[in-house]
């Protein structure tokens, strides 16, 4: 049996002194680790990951639990109340335009702060623990990064944190305790699929999405860069030093399920079930992983490739999202009335028909079917592979 708790932290304070806060629930099984940090709808339309949690809520306590999950849904009210009449805009923070996910901080990048470089040198730290055994520097290189974390709150004390940094601190002094880390989000109009980092086959195995997108050790601010990148790095630092037996001790994925604004607590029982057997592929779940239920195609990100409208108009799509293409297959038929100029009006006068430049998978569409010129139309993964 897990035993559990429960506590709220705030992720900003509106101008009325309002605190906006976030519940964080913690299971705890026979060991602290490993420790697995899931959280759900950090962009405010992006809902499903909710009822995915609900469900491992269950999970957790109907199989003997060997580590600790920490679990976060709805971790973003900001972005969740960002509501424009029905809609939720919730990818931008409004206050600053700022995607909410790419704002984390870089714990072996460049520095903020005047006194250092980096926040933590891995080649340093690679060279002092030359000769350490992995566990120790999976121990002090996590207490470096709290520590780094720290410095970083306390210059806020003197000098105050924006928004950004204000919600980056609350999240990742949650997230760096982790050993695996779920950040779950939707696509526009989507099916499932993973970010994986580079290299976590099977893992990306046990959760079994039918599509893998693989990320490289490059930092662009998201959550699960955030915590796998530096990881990446201090592996890389002890290979250059020679050393080729510390690998990367941990793991993040975003893990899209499905389209934005669609929630089913019925889906969410699956949803659980794949990020289960993720736990279990980890250890932080006894028992062994699930077997994909079906053939997995994967691509790198730089091989995944966004197709942006020609020309403005209303969206009919020929395909649907997650659908096997052909170079010149029609994906999209961009329709404007306007475009009509022979009298009588002659229907097909109104269509432009946009085609897959290449052979893949055309992942994600636009999540809205009145799109101007320029917008992202669709996302294909081209060059793919069985994983
Ligand atoms: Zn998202």
């Amino acid at each position: 049996m897990a035993k559990w708790e429960r506590r709220d932290i705030t992720v900003r304070t509106n101008a009325t002194g309002h605190e906006l806060t976030s519940p964080v629930f913690v299971a705890r099984g026979r060991k602290d680790r490993p420790l697995a940090y899931v959280q759900a709808n950090v962009h405010g339309g992006e809902l499903q990951g909710n009822a995915a949690i609900l469900a491992l809520f269950e999970i957790l306590e109907r199989e003997p639990l060997c580590g600790t999950v920490v679990l976060v849904p709805r971790v973003n009210p900001v972005s969740a109340n960002q509501q424009v009449g029905d809609y939720v805009a919730g990818v931008y923070d409004f206050l600053t335009g700022n995607n909410f996910n790419r704002g984390y901080l870089y714990l072996t990048g460049p520095s903020r702060s005047a006194s250092a470089a980096c926040y933590v040198d891995v080649d340093s730290f690679a060279t002092a623990h030359q000769s350490s055994p992995v566990g120790e520097i999976r121990d002090d290189f996590r207490e470096s990064l709290k520590a780094a974390l720290d410095a970083i709150e306390r210059e806020t004390l003197t000098w105050g944190a924006d928004t950004r940094l204000e919600f980056a601190l609350a999240i990742q002094k949650l997230s760096v305790e982790a050993d695996l880390v779920l950040d779950l989000h939707t696509g526009d109009r989507a099916p499932r699929y993973l970010y994986t980092p580079e290299g976590a086959t099977a893992a990306a195995r046990a959760f079994g999405f039918p599509f893998v997108l693989e990320v490289p050790a490059r930092f662009g601010g998201a959550l699960d860069e955030a915590s796998f990148v530096p990881w990446q790095d201090l592996s890389d630092a002890f290979g250059r030093l020679g050393r080729t037996d510390v690998p990367r001790l941990v793991d993040g994925f975003t893990v899209e399920l499905g389209s934005m604004n669609s929630f089913s607590l019925e889906a969410g029982r699956e949803d659980a079930r794949r990020i289960a057997s993720a736990l279990r592929h980890y250890g932080v779940l006894d028992g062994e992983p699930e077997l994909p239920p079906a053939p997995i195609t994967a691509c790198s990100i730089g091989h995944y490739r966004s197709l942006q409208a020609p020309v403005g108009g209303l969206v009919d799509l020929a395909v649907e999202p997650g659908t096997a293409v052909r170079a010149g297959d029609v994906v999209v038929r961009l329709v404007d009335p306007s475009r009509c100029r022979r009298l009588p009006p002659a229907p097909g006068d109104a269509v432009v028909e946009v085609r897959a430049p290449e052979d893949g998978v055309v992942l994600l569409f636009h999540a809205f079917s009145s799109v101007p010129k320029g917008a992202r139309l669709f996302s294909m993964m081209t060059k793919t592979r069985s994983l």
